[in-house]
Parts: structure tokens; sequence; C-alpha cells
């Protein structure tokens, strides 16, 4: 058992190098690109390069935005404090883990979360995707605390990497001028820890699928932490803020009604949440989202303290040079003032070891997913625990489509997706007593670039169930 934990752990290591490595390569696999422009621009004849005479200049910028770029991530690493020791030498032998092709810290052709601009950068097997692609992605274990309120010490639900037991450390953060994190404990003790693992020396070279997903959460902090994101977080989140308004009329301060929000992305919808009176808990399993959304969450000093160019790694489908060019403010919002209720956390791990855990039934009055379901190797596993953690009389709300993320990887026997109609999982979903109340489509985009002249639109699903009082006894 024990020999097993340390393997898991190694496993982990080696996932967050290898995602600290993608977010560190981001310039460099950012500056490949603008060179094939260059490579391309000056394959032209002259005639079309003096029709051309801006395109350098623009090359140019696109430098400084990718520089800009690049400054965002790293303070955003900087800020990031691993759950593990990352700098430790670590010598896995994976054969030594038979279930490591199943286990999370290794899985890597996981969800994507982000809209293609071009069907060739979409960086997973399922490449010719139209939409949402396949990318992002690694798992964690551990989560990263959450800590909304400066006044406030953090909460951190570390699940350990054993099985799906929590347990909850307190500490409070300042960053000291090194740009090392001060960490005082619980205890009153300070260490200072400086980010070893952001010397080139631990940087490995990784594929440039992964330099994609960096892209891909650069896209997400549009959806979730932009003003030009509102359009489609009130396309997705307001419908969902709306009803639990309703369903939760006399919500008090003293007693809050529990939500969970399973992948939870950058965080944005779980904080809406909780700002509308509940205890809201994100749980997401994606450590590339997790450091974003840690950042975000954590580290804002201010509404609109950092400037991104989103929009640069496409050349397609632009009305303008200047329109691929805009810089985006973000946040849009401060979080730390933002009202939150007491009880915001997010939860890191694996939806369905973390809440497949005896602690967890019947412990949510409502459970929001948007965009998740169709994230599972098996659907009716995810209603089932939906159907377990939630109070007789809980509700489900979902947003989505069924764009099955595990659908189309041919060649891994051990992996398998089960991909349903709408039909059939609602069909479950009475299985597990459920009842509809609301049903309905949205249209909708999902990290859109709003001034692209493509934008692919999704007629998601929309519903509110009712977790009926007693469940009918649950078939083997
Ligand atoms: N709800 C967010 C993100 C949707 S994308 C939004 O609407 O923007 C789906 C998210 O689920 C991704 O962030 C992905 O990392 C996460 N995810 C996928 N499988 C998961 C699992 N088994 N446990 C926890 N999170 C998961």
């Amino acid at each position: 058992m024990r020999r097993r934990l340390k393997l898991e752990e190694a496993l982990e290591i080696k996932s967050l190098r290898r995602i600290i490595s993608a977010y560190l390569n981001y310039p460099d696999a950012s500056e490949e690109d603008v060179r094939r422009y260059e490579r391309s621009f000056r394959k032209l004849p002259p005639a079309h390069k003096a029709l051309l005479l801006h395109y350098p200049i623009k090359i140019q910028r696109l430098r400084r935005c990718i520089s800009v770029n690049s400054y965002f991530i790293f303070n955003m690493l900087q800020a990031f404090e691993p759950p593990v020791d990352i700098s430790q030498d670590i010598d896995v032998d994976e054969s030594l883990h038979p279930g490591h092709t199943q286990g999370h810290a290794t899985k890597e052709n996981n969800a994507c979360l982000c809209e293609s601009t071009s069907r060739t950068e979409i960086c997973s097997p399922a490449n010719d995707r139209p939409d949402r692609g396949e990318c992002c992605i690694e798992t964690c274990r551990s989560s990263v605390p959450v800590c909304v309120d400066e006044e406030v010490d953090v909460e951190a639900c570390h699940q350990l990497s054993t099985g799906s037991q929590s347990s909850c450390s307190m500490h409070a953060k300042e960053t000291d001028k090194h740009g090392g994190n001060i960490v005082v404990d619980s205890n009153g003790n300070v260490s200072s820890l400086r980010q070893e693992w952001l010397d080139p020396s631990f940087q490995i070279n990784v594929p440039l699928v992964d330099v994609d997903k960096v892209r891909c959460i650069i896209r997400n902090i549009v959806r979730d932490w932009a003003a030009e994101g509102q359009k489609e977080r009130d396309q997705c989140y307001k419908p969902i803020l709306e009803e639990l308004d309703v369903l939760f009329p006399n919500r008090s301060k003293e007693s809050p009604p529990a939500c969970l929000v399973p992948g939870a992305g950058l965080g944005r919808l779980a904080l809406e949440i909780s700002c509308l009176g509940f205890i809201s808990q994100g749980n997401e399993f994606s450590y590339y989202m997790m450091i974003c959304s840690s950042f975000i969450l954590n580290h804002t000093q201010t509404a609109g303290e950092w400037t991104i160019y989103p929009w640069i790694h496409s050349n397609c489908n632009s009305l303008s040079d200047s329109d691929q060019l805009r810089p985006v403010s973000i946040p849009d919002i401060h979080p730390a003032s933002a009202g939150i209720t007491e009880g915001f956390s997010m939860c890191g791990g694996d939806f369905i070891e973390v809440y497949s855990d005896p602690s967890q039934i019947g412990a949510w009055d409502a459970v929001v997913t948007c965009f998740f379901i169709d994230t599972a190797h098996n659907i009716v596993q995810y209603i089932e625990i939906i159907s377990q953690i939630l109070r007789n009389g809980g509700v489900w709300i979902n947003l989505g489509p069924l764009l099955y993320h595990f659908a189309e990887m041919y060649g891994q026997e051990d992996d398998m997706s089960i991909e349903l109609s709408l039909e059939d999982v609602k069909g479950v979903a009475l299985h597990y007593g459920f009842e509809f109340e609301k049903e309905s489509t949205i249209e909708t985009t999902y990290t859109t670039n709003p001034r692209s002249m493509m934008q692919n639109r999704y007629f998601a699903a929309f519903w509110v169930m009712r977790k009926k009082s007693a469940s009918p006894p649950q078939v083997a």
C-alpha cells in the first residue's frame, strides 16, 4: 500500500512537471508559429509582398502579445503552490503500477476545454471535431485551495492519493519579495518556498499538443473572467443561477444550502453560486485549470489587473488584424469583493473518486453540471453518483451538449466510452430516482471568439431534475 502511494505521488509529480513545462513552453512554441508566418511571408513574390507592407509590423505586434501572455502565465506559475514537492527526484517504474493506465495522474487524452479555432488546432485523437475538441488535461489528486477572502484562511480539501478520503488544512498566504510564497501554517510557523521548479533545468520538452492546452486555458479565461465572456456566461450560467435563485427561495445566511459544481473549470460559475447565497464547492481535476483558477480566485488584487491577448493564436476567420490582436482585461471582477458566502471551496480530484465516498451520500442540496456530463467514460456512473450525493428532494441542474470526450478514441483497448443519446440519458436519470421539473434547449457557444467569422453553436440540453424522496431500489 505504501509503495503504491509513493508511485501515485511520483506519477503526480511527473504529471505536474509536464503541465508546468507546457505552460513554460508557451513562449517558445508561440515564437515557432510566428517564425512560420515569417517564413511564409518571405516566400511571397515581391509584388505580393508590396501589397502587404503592414504584415511584418503585425508579426512584431504578435511577438509583443506573446510576451504579455507569457508574463501573465509566469506570474500565475509563481503563485502556484504544488501540493507535492515537485522538485524532488523521481524515478517512476510504471510497470510496478499496473493500474496506472486507468489512473488519473497519467491520463492524458482527457477533456478539452475549448472550442477549436481551426480543425487542425485540436490536439486530441478526435482532431476532426468541428468544435469543443479534446485537448486539455491531466488530472490531479489533490486540491488547490481557494481563498477568495483575503482576511480568511484557506481551506484545502486535500484528497489523499490512496482513496477518496479528504482532510482539510488551514494556512494563510503571502508573497515574499523574491516571488516565493511565505506559508504560515496553523501553528504560526513561517517558511519561505522558492519556486525551484520554475528553474529551466526542471523544464522538460513537451509535445506541442500540451502547449495547445495552454492556449485552451487562455480562451477559457475569457469565458469565465473577462467582460468579453459575458454573453457566453449569460447563455450558460445565467439560466442556472436563475433556477437556483427560484428553487431555494428561503435560503438563509445562517444555514445556506450546499451546491456542488463538478467540472468547475475556471471557477466562475461556482463563485457566482456562492455569491447567490450557497455554500458552493467547485470540483475540478485538471491542473491546467486549477493552477489558473487558483491564481484568479486567490491572488487577484484588483479587477482588470492583467492583460492577455487570447485570440492571437489563430489567423483564421479574423475580420481585421486589430480584432485578432485586441487585448482583453482580466479578471472583470475582483473575486474577493464579489460577495461570496462562507464555505466556498474548490476541490481538486476526479469527480468519481471524490464523490463516491460514503461521506458524500445525501450531502448536497443541489448539483450543477455545466458542459460536464459528456466528460464521462461512463455517463451512467456520473448520474448514479449525482443521485447518491443529493439529499432526497435535492435538485440537479444541467446545461450542456453530449459531445462525449472519449468518443472516437481508437486504439486504447482499456479505455471505455459509453455514448448515450439524450433520450437514454434521461431514461437513466429516471431510473436513479430523478423526476423532471423543467427542460429546454439553450443555444450557446463555448469559448468562442465573439468577433470571429466562425461561431460554433451548441443546442445544449438544459434541465432541472429533482431527486424523488424515496429512490427505487437500485439494480447492481
Ligand atoms: N463548467 C465549466 C467547464 C466545462 S469543461 C464551464 O462551463 O466552463 C469540463 C470540465 O470538467 C473541465 O474543466 C475538465 O477538466 C473537468 N472534468 C472532466 N472530467 C472530470 C472529472 N472526472 N472530475 C472532475 N473534473 C472533470
